[in-house]
């Protein structure tokens, strides 16, 4: 998508420059001072009666600089003073700001109906400052690879193969269908994950088992092996030539850097409590007729949650699908300090009794980003007052933010919204 949105670095360059080009334009000498000394020397010839007069005084506010016959010479040394602070405190507020904005996480959820939070919205796109784009979880509510929201996306992350996370199915259209119920259509063989993954030769992050089974459907869709990412450098350089896959299990830590940047993303695999069945629809035929007989499918490898650590010092936990577990205080709080939480509500597995017990008590962070609600939480953009994540947010003592559907948070360091909330 392209952003045409004056940037606000561009506008402090642009008010600094000012600054300094505006003399030679502006401010011309009062014409009763003239006859009485040279513009250029009457600070050094100036009664101290007149400079500080409170006529005198005003002018002390004028720029410090003027150009005459294409030198530039110096005005009273108050004048300088004042004029130069000035200048330099506009820089440092540019400087300060610009960091402030670079510095931010942006959080980008992408469901089902655009402005709302939605049955089926679980996707989310992380932007550290350095550029990394994450995709988590992409599910049921994006169109697939053509979707025009995705933008540039260097890793594809999975928390556990569920149809609704895998993406075994898709939306018909964006905003197809309720809010309440979306309508989705068959996503095929290879799944939403897989394909994105091809389509944007992203690094597919998720626990090996799962990358390898990603791996092959992406395989099944370029005709080449998906390799391991390499690692070099500390860390796997984004954006990689072709899709590749992180080698890890529960416990370990994938990065990813930006070309050039001095640090990456450290991606950090925790446990859920929860399952991993694969959809059967994503099975070949024989092992799908023969499971489906038997009632059960298979799993690649535990289902999890993550930690992203992310460049500004903003330190993310994704719950995946699960219950309340003790690891959200002793791993998620006690060791990583994670400070904001994207917890995965809905019935079958998250409460909102346990939901904010395990924000209030666990995991402890500074805020909170609802999702994954299974129900529409939201109308006319509103949360709905009788609804579960309402439940939720009313006992949880954290702030909490809706994922809205398209629409960008920032997040500083200390896991502030700075931007984009509600
Ligand atoms: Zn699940
Ligand atoms: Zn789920």
């Amino acid at each position: 998508m392209t952003n045409i949105t004056p940037d606000p670095r561009d506008m402090i360059a642009l008010l600094i420059a000012l600054i300094a080009v505006l003399p030679t334009a502006a401010s011309p000498e009062p014409a009763e001072a003239k006859p009485q000394f040279s513009p250029n020397t009457r600070a050094l010839d100036d009664s101290p009666v007149r400079r500080y007069g409170s006529r005198q005084r005003k002018k002390v506010f004028k720029f410090p600089y003027r150009f005459q016959g294409g030198s530039l010479k110096t005005k009273s040394f108050a004048k300088s003073f004042v004029q130069t602070a000035l200048a330099t405190a506009l820089m440092l507020a540019g400087a300060s700001a610009t960091s402030g904005w670079a510095q931010n996480v942006k959080i980008t959820p992408l469901g089902s109906h655009a402005g709302e939070l939605c049955d089926r919205d679980r996707a989310m796109i992380f932007e550290d400052p350095t550029g990394v784009r994450l995709l988590y979880d992409v599910g049921q509510s994006t169109t697939g690879a053509d979707d025009p929201r995705l933008g540039a996306i260097h890793a594809v992350l999975l928390s556990h193969a569920h149809g609704d996370h895998i993406g075994d199915q898709k939306m018909k259209a964006l905003g197809a269908g309720s809010c309440e119920k979306p309508e989705i259509v068959p996503a095929g063989a290879h799944s939403v994950t897989a394909e994105i993954a091809a389509a944007k030769n992203a690094a597919v992050v998720m626990v090996v088992d799962l990358s390898v089974f990603i791996g092959k459907k992406i395989e099944g869709l370029t005709g080449k092996p998906t390799p391991v990412c390499s690692q070099a450098d500390g860390g796997t350089t984004v954006p990689v030539a072709a899709a590749c896959r992180s080698n890890i299990h529960l416990g370990g830590m994938h990065v990813l850097k930006a070309t050039g940047a001095a640090q990456g993303v450290e991606i950090t695999i925790v446990y859920a409590a929860h399952a991993n069945s694969l959809p059967l629809s994503l099975l070949g035929e024989a092992e799908r007729k023969s499971l489906a007989a038997n009632g059960v499918s298979v799993e690649p490898g535990p289902p999890t949650g993550f930690v992203i650590k992310f460049t500004n010092g903003l330190t993310a936990y994704l719950s995946g699908d699960t219950g309340i577990h003790t690891e959200m205080k002793t791993i998620v709080n006690d060791f990583h300090k994670a400070n904001l939480a994207v917890l995965n509500l809905g019935p079958n597995a998250m409460t909102a009794l346990s939901g904010a017990h395990a924000v209030n008590e666990l995991i402890r962070p500074a805020a909170v980003i609802a999702t994954h609600v299974n129900e529409g939480a939201t109308s006319d953009g509103k949360l709905k007052p009788n609804s579960r994540t309402a439940a939720f947010i009313k006992l949880s003592k954290r702030p909490v933010h809706l994922a809205i559907s398209d629409r960008t948070m920032e997040f500083d360091g200390n896991a502030k919204c700075v931007a984009g909330c509600n």
